[in-house]
């Protein structure tokens, strides 16, 4: 590693800052690194948001290491504080208190925000987004008084929400733009069957519509005229991202801070890594909000901080769980030869997806984990398979492969 690299300050001190900090010190750096965010909690991860948190046992989150770790670690916590400006030229961040301060390399992890609900303002009080601990709480207090919870879109966020508050009793009506649910990532069979699974626990799922007015904070009404009881609105219609104070370094695009394969912007010693991140994909440049991605890109980040030089190569997965149905994908699950393993009617099968050569290029995988583990393996290993045999659910999955 260079040796003028002394201090290493991280913007964003949550998933995917934390696991840079930690992975610094891992492969060996013996410099400072301060981990920067706005947040008050010590880092934590957010799926237990919309899962464990939504419970009615519910105990609190939790973070990802202790504080007694990061002091061990002698990784610096400055939280509570947001950055708002970065001086390339002198090497220093600045803090919203006006504090300035100094790194040698500078890792952007800020993630994202919700993006809010169109036509606007709307009653704050009224409408709630599913981001942090104190979301959750929020929610969580709602689903627990009961009544009817309006949830404006149908991704993972609405449908994990969905499912936590049917489980508790609430009346839940989803309302989705699009003609099916999680239209992004899965392809027409796994929104099929979302759509079952979740009418048959009694959601009432509305396509094609948007939110046109927020009336007394009571009901909502719908673009083509009807209106829903809403004692509770929770909006999740995507994400923005958190790219105020870096926008005028000339590193950003419209999904985020760019990156190469080793996570490096276009300024030497700035990297971005996590949500905010803007990584190379098949069709451009894109976000990967996911798990997965904040854990593998945030380690190979760290490795190249410390010298080695090491392409980011992993193929997207991530999971929702969404009442008992355990949803899992894995590379393009849109794209391709498609081979339903299984009956998609029921309430466990595998989607793949082949493309040139019959390699696997992806997989959704329905309440089907042991299916998901090897896909994952295929897609990453780039294996071909028999289209045959994998249509042939007595064939052991791994006989399938050539
Ligand atoms: P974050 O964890 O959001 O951390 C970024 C931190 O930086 C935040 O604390 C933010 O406030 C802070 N920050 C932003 N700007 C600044 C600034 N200027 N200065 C200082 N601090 C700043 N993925 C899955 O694969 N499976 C799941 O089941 C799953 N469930 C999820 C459930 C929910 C409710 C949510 C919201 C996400 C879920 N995800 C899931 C996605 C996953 O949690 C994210 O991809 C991951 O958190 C990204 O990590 P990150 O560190 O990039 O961002
Ligand atoms: P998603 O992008 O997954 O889903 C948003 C959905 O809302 C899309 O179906 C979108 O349709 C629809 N939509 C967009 N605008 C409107 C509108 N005005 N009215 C009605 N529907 C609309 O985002 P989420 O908000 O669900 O998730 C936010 C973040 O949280 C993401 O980063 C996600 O990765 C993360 N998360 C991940 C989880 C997981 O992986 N298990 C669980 C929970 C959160 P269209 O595509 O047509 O725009």
């Amino acid at each position: 590693m260079d040796e003028g690299i002394k201090r290493i300050v991280i913007a964003g001190a949550g998933q995917a800052g934390a696991t840079v900090a930690f992975g610094l010190r891992r492969g060996g750096f013996g410099g400072e690194i301060a981990l920067v965010g706005d947040e008050v909690h010590l880092p934590y991860e957010r799926p237990q948001l919309s899962k464990e948190m939504l419970r009615p046992e519910s105990a609190g989150h939790r973070s990802i290491r202790t504080r007694a770790e990061f002091n061990e670690q002698r990784i610096e916590l400055v939280l509570g504080r947001r950055v708002v400006a970065v001086d390339v030229e002198r090497h220093q961040i600045q803090l919203d208190d006006g504090r300035g301060l100094a790194f040698d390399r500078l890792v952007l992890a800020g993630g994202v925000s919700p993006r809010q609900l169109p036509g606007g303002p709307h009653d704050a009080a009224a409408v709630r987004y599913l981001r942090t601990v104190e979301d959750a709480s929020g929610l969580c207090a709602d689903l627990e008084t009961g009544g009817h919870v309006a949830i404006v879109g149908g991704g993972v966020i609405g449908l994990e929400v969905a499912a936590a508050a049917r489980a508790r009793g609430c009346e839940v009506t989803v309302i989705e733009a699009a003609d099916r649910l999680m239209s992004r990532s899965v392809d027409d069979t796994v929104s099929r069957f979302l759509d079952r699974a979740h009418r048959g626990k009694g959601v009432d799922i509305r396509y094609r519509v948007l939110v046109t007015e927020l009336r007394d904070g009571r009901y909502l009404e719908l673009s083509d005229g009807s209106t829903v009881a809403a004692d509770t609105v929770l909006v999740g219609i995507g994400v923005t991202p958190n790219i105020a104070g870096f926008d005028a370094l000339g590193i950003t695009d419209a999904a985020g801070v760019r990156v190469d394969a080793y996570g490096q912007t276009a300024l030497q010693g700035i990297f971005a890594t996590g949500d905010i991140a803007s990584q190379k994909n098949e069709n451009g440049f894109g976000r990967i909000e996911t798990w997965a991605n904040a854990q593998d890109h945030a380690l190979n980040v760290a490795r190249n901080l410390l010298g080695e030089r090491v392409a980011y190569e992993s193929p997207v997965w991530f999971w929702s769980d969404q009442g008992t149905t355990n949803l899992q994908v894995v590379g393009n699950a849109t794209r391709g030869r498609r081979i339903v393993r299984g009956d998609e009617r029921g309430e466990a099968f595998s989607v793949f997806w082949l493309g040139e050569g019959d390699r696997v290029t992806g997989c959704a995988s329905v309440n089907m984990p042991k299916d998901m583990a090897l896909a994952r393996r295929w897609v990453k290993q780039g294996n071909r398979v028999d289209p045959h045999q994998l249509a042939e659910p007595g064939t052991p999955l791994r006989n399938c492969a050539l």
